[in-house]
């Protein structure tokens, strides 16, 4: 039975899936290496459920016991007594591998370890650590506590029991699963990323301006965000490292990474999170900044 889980990276997607499992009654206790970081994602946090709690989605009453749930820590001591530890730190296959194997020797025996990576084989996390049985991938979207999807994917060890247990919790988080076979990207990534370098591509070769680019695929397809605003909102570091997983892992020229996305993170223009990517969020909307 989970009761307490244990998050690994406190960035985007760390806050949020702290977010959705205080409020679904589970302990929660969140990890990151910068305090910075930690200070942040609980900021975050009361900022988002505030938000809900003005919009009615909950109460305040429900918002107060969450965050008196939660826990924040650096490095993994605190990691003892969780039933679940799911990684949500750098989207870097090192970083990964050294959590999971510091993981391997701090987890009770039967605790279930699961990665939030968008990308990275699930079965190459696992094979680091000492319990790839009850290893899993579970790939939250962001916003996590607004986007209703789960990405569940299954490494070559993971168990019946361990995926029957984590496709529960989804449920009970009021989140919806689909099951991905372990290649590169997954489902949604597989596709999606391609469509988001794609639009790079699209404007590295001056086929269309930024705006005209969202715009063109907002208007022009219904999609809520155009790719190079939703890049930003992912982060073009995690968005080219995605790209850089798909290229590697599946060995075809189609998913090379455009040479501006790679421009872009090198600049340490990584999009909201650093306050410019395509768009510069220093003003009260966001200019192009091509
Ligand atoms: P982020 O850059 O916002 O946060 C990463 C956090 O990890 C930072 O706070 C960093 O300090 C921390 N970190 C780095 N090394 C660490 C370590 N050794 N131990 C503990 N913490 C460490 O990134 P993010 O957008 O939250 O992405 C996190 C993961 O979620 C990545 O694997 C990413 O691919 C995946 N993901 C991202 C999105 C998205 O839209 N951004 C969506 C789904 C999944």
């Amino acid at each position: 039975m989970v009761k307490k889980v244990g998050i690994v990276g406190a960035g985007q997607m760390g806050n949020g899936i702290c977010h959705v499992f205080a409020l679904a009654d589970f302990d929660v206790v969140l990890s990151d290496i910068s305090q910075d970081a930690l200070d942040n994602a609980l900021q975050t946090i009361e900022k988002n459920m505030q938000r809900q709690i003005d919009k009615e989605i909950i109460s305040q009453d429900q918002a107060n016991s969450a965050l008196s749930r939660i826990k924040t820590t650096i490095g993994l001591a605190g990691f003892t007594d969780v039933d679940l530890a799911i990684e949500a730190a750098t989207e870097n296959e090192d970083v990964k591998k050294a959590i999971f194997r510091e993981l391997s020797g701090i987890l009770k025996p039967d605790a279930i370890m699961a990665t939030n990576t968008s990308s990275i084989s699930v079965t190459r996390l696992a094979s680091v650590t000492d319990r790839a049985h009850k290893f899993i991938g579970v790939h939250f979207m962001n916003p996590v506590p607004v986007m209703a999807l789960v990405e569940l994917i299954r490494g070559i060890a993971t168990d019946q029991e361990t995926y029957k247990t984590i496709e529960n919790i989804i449920k009970t988080l009021g989140k919806i699963s689909i099951t991905s076979e372990d290649f590169p990207g997954f489902i949604v990534n597989r596709i999606l990323m391609p469509m988001i370098n794609e639009a790079a591509f699209t404007l590295y070769e001056g086929v269309g301006t930024i705006i005209d680019i969202d715009k063109g695929m907002e208007l022009g397809t219904n999609h809520p965000m155009g790719p190079l605003k939703l890049a930003d909102f992912i982060g073009l570091d995690t968005c080219l490292a995605i790209m850089q997983v798909l290229y590697e892992g599946i060995s075809d020229s189609k998913y090379r990474p455009c040479p501006l996305l790679i421009k872009y993170v090198e600049a340490g223009w990584l999009g909201r999170k650093t306050g410019k990517g395509f768009y510069d969020y220093s003003g009260d909307e966001p200019v192009p900044t091509r």
